[in-house]
């Protein structure tokens, strides 16, 4: 006997046992595999981790981060920043010392600092957060 996770169209995954592989098929083929859930019997072999019950955040959660993921991640960062915050170039350290002292206009600014010039903002409590830079999507 061998177990498989099948999934329905409608995406439940259930297990399902099997002479073999090929009773698995022919079943399938013939319509007489039916969802539990749905009574769905357009179904095809599921990844082997059951999804059943999970929702699909936690499902991704749960999952350790694929590099897609991550470049996805950071690229949605560096797009978030360009569509919510002024540009203000290499004027970035000094810019954030003025909205932190009030100097300056409060608002999301996002520029070019140094090493030194964001351990200085970082000693003076001011908040700053180093952008991860764009991963090449050939890496
Ligand atoms: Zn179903």
């Amino acid at each position: 006997m061998i177990s498989f996770n099948i999934r329905c169209s409608k995406e439940h995954v259930f297990e399902a046992w099997f002479n073999n592989s090929s009773a698995y098929e022919a079943q399938a083929k013939a319509g007489e595999i039916a969802c539990p859930i749905c009574g769905d019997t357009k179904v095809e072999k599921a990844p082997m981790a059951p999804r059943v019950n999970m929702g699909k955040s936690r499902a991704v959660a749960n999952k350790t981060p694929s590099p897609a993921m991550v470049r996805e991640f950071i690229t949605e960062m560096h797009r978030h920043v360009k569509e919510n915050c002024e540009d203000v170039g290499d004027q970035f350290a000094e810019e954030a010392r003025r909205i932190h002292y009030g100097e300056s206009e409060e608002r999301g600014i996002h520029g070019k600092a140094s090493d030194e010039e964001v351990q200085e903002l970082v000693e003076e409590n001011i908040d700053v957060l180093r952008l991860p830079d764009l991963p090449r999507s050939d890496a």
